[in-house]
């Protein structure tokens, strides 16, 4: 079988199953197994593959056929223009969350010596960023064992200003000093326990916990805004990423608890997708 003729074949078996993007996914899964580019394929996709990464590259295609996330096989995932590292035990950093990141960026970039947090910082996606974009000082907090394996991994080889901290964002806020932070960001879980199931395939295969927000999908919300608020400096800001209809109700908690110039953010969905508050102690 040619270059082409296995990127025809896949193409066809991924649009079968209604794959959104098939020629895309086709093409990263030939680029990960023969090293070829659209370029490449163009020019020289006559050239034959050899036998043993034919079964190699099929055998994935399988595996995507059976819905494990595209990220998790090419192990690896580009989030505002840095490589993560992903796998099974960590959320794929998604484009959605750069809309958070934008509005941190914003409000970091008139600021000096940068200290920030990111709650449930998973693969360290936000903080990776922040840290090399913002020239902020971040501490990442993470529970989940699996997922702090990533996340320490992504901040070597993104060789990233981060401190990770193993920890229950829940309850461990006591061990971080008040009024020390400019910043304190999350993304955290926020999908209502009984909306789980019906997500798609391939979130199944992501960490329940990074996606579970309790009852209401807001726990982890009130819990942060409640907990944390004290670890901001005056006029220090928090900053979250939202899902869908729940903007209205977390600025309502931050605007009670004395935050102030409260904004939010639409990702290329049109959701309301990120919000940022400043806080007025005095
Ligand atoms: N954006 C993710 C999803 O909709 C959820 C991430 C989260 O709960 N923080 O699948």
């Amino acid at each position: 079988m040619t270059i082409k003729q296995a990127y025809s074949k896949i193409k066809a078996m991924f649009s079968e199953k209604g794959f959104d993007a098939p020629d895309f996914e086709a093409l990263s899964l030939i680029n990960y197994v023969t090293g070829f580019d659209r370029h490449s394929l163009i020019a020289h996709g006559e050239n034959k593959l050899e036998n043993s990464k034919e079964d190699f590259l099929f055998s994935l295609v399988q595996k995507r056929l059976s819905h494990i996330p595209l990220q998790y096989i090419l192990g690896e995932w580009s989030f505002y223009g840095f490589d993560f590292t992903v796998g099974e035990g960590v959320l794929i950093p998604r484009d959605d969350t750069e809309v958070v990141v934008n509005l941190c960026l914003d409000f970091l970039k008139d600021r000096t010596d940068k200290k920030v947090i990111d709650l449930c910082a998973g693969s360290g996606a936000i903080s990776v960023v922040l840290s090399k974009l913002a020239d902020a000082d971040v501490t990442a907090v993470e529970l989940s064992e699996k997922a702090f394996e990533y996340l320490d991994k992504n901040i070597r080889s993104n060789n990233a200003d981060v401190n990770a901290v193993k920890g229950d964002i829940l309850s461990c806020y006591a061990d971080f000093d008040d009024e020390k932070y400019d910043l304190i960001v999350s993304n955290p879980p926020y999908i209502k326990s009984e909306d789980i199931p019906t997500l798609q395939d391939e979130v199944q295969f992501e960490p329940e916990m990074a996606l579970d927000g309790g009852v209401s999908g807001f726990d982890f919300y009130e819990s942060i805004i409640e907990n944390w608020s004290a670890k901001l400096k005056d006029g220090g800001a928090l900053a979250f990423e939202l899902g869908e209809n729940q903007a209205e109700y977390v600025s309502a908690l931050m605007k009670e608890k004395g935050f102030v110039n409260i904004r939010t953010e639409l990702d290329l969905g049109g959701v309301r997708r990120a919000i940022i508050g400043t806080i007025m102690k005095k």
